[in-house]
């Protein structure tokens, strides 16, 4: 039995607008929660028009010179990044970093976990969302996975492990130059352990995992199911976290250690995808986690899980996309709604 509800409650409030001569106009709220987690999200169709209002277009110019401003001393570029980047002791990893095509993973100087390696994607300073090859992107992938298993090997302590995106400065980033952070920790973080536990939760109760429910309630209405690659179902959220936001579960594994190689290659393909679509929306900037948990963990039911989300464009004196709404009361405002982002998204996927 499923336990999967997908909760929404509508408000209706009158407001006097001074564009139409101060007359009585009808707004509308909708709130959706989260089916695992509860969190919630709020969409109002007013604002859906003005998107612009929040998000505003990119300038080019302003890119333009942040790019060629920041690549002169961007130590991820060219011979800088052999000899400017740090190593790990031979003891963890014989060659110090891993290697795979353009990527290079090597340990993070201000780590904020116990294992924080970065791995630089490219060679390129800079890409457009369309340049994130699924080439690239998997080797990334394909990088850190190599590197967990080796951390796994090394270490019993660590169980947790999540493999995040920043790209550029709204999304947080503090180097233009693409890569990925990934984190294999000790301890859950937030977010994760607030996952582990509700999926853990979920399994108790339900006997079933949470995601292989939802793959199969997605499927059934369609209204959010974008594709599946691989071992891998695309969706968009029904409660999102962030703008546009699209999820990717794996059908069968919760451990990334244990991806296989054509796992790796069906995501790294699904979010080339995604990135391109946000392109389309006219979107730059981005944030994306992929969370794991270890095998050997007694927590169930956790798959792993993808969480894809574009930030704020770059222009000067931008607004964040983090607001009071996000930052303190941990809620999210959808200006596209996830089933009409959906709907697009489908035709950036090839049918598998
Ligand atoms: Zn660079």
């Amino acid at each position: 039995m499923s336990g999967i509800s997908f909760e929404r409650l509508s408000s209706d409030f009158m407001i006097c607008n001074p564009y139409k001569d101060f007359s009585e106009e009808l707004h509308r709220v909708e709130i959706r929660r989260d089916p695992l987690l509860g969190d919630s999200s709020i969409y109002n169709p007013f604002l859906k028009d003005k998107a612009r209002f929040f998000f505003g277009d990119n300038d080019p110019e302003l890119i333009r010179k942040l790019v060629e401003e920041s690549s002169g001393t961007c130590i991820f570029c060219g011979e800088k990044i052999g000899k400017n980047t740090p190593r790990y002791p031979s003891t963890l990893l014989a060659e110090g970093r891993i290697r795979l095509g353009e990527a290079l993973l090597f340990p993070n100087l201000f780590s904020i976990g116990k294992y924080h390696p970065v791995v630089s994607l490219s060679k390129a300073h800079f890409l457009k969302l369309s340049e994130f090859s699924s080439q690239l992107i998997g080797n990334g992938l394909a990088a850190a996975s190599k590197f967990l298993k080796t951390v796994y090997h090394a270490d019993t302590s660590v169980s947790y492990a999540v493999i995040n995106a920043n790209y550029l400065f709204p999304a947080g980033a503090s180097l233009v130059h693409p890569h990925l952070q990934m984190l294999i920790t000790p301890v859950a973080y937030s977010y994760h352990e607030r996952l582990i536990e509700a999926c853990n939760t979920y399994h108790q109760k339900f006997g079933s995992c949470y995601h292989s429910d939802l793959i199969a309630e997605e499927k059934k209405t369609g209204l959010r199911y974008i594709a599946q690659q691989g071992g891998w179902h695309w969706m968009t959220a029904f409660s999102p976290m962030g703008s546009n936001e699209v999820i990717a579960v794996h059908e069968g594994e919760g451990d990334f250690a244990l991806l296989s190689d054509a796992d790796l290659r069906s995501l790294s393909y699904g979010i080339s995808k995604v990135l391109s679509f946000y392109e389309v929306l006219g979107h730059l900037s981005f944030n994306y986690s992929i969370f794991s948990l270890r095998k050997s963990h007694p927590k169930e039911g956790f798959r792993c899980l993808l969480k894809l989300i574009n930030r704020q464009n770059l222009y000067k004196n931008y607004r964040n996309d983090d607001y009071f709404l996000q930052k303190m009361l941990q809620s999210e405002l959808i200006i596209n709604l996830p089933e009409e982002l959906a709907e697009k998204l489908r035709s950036f996927f090839v049918k598998a």
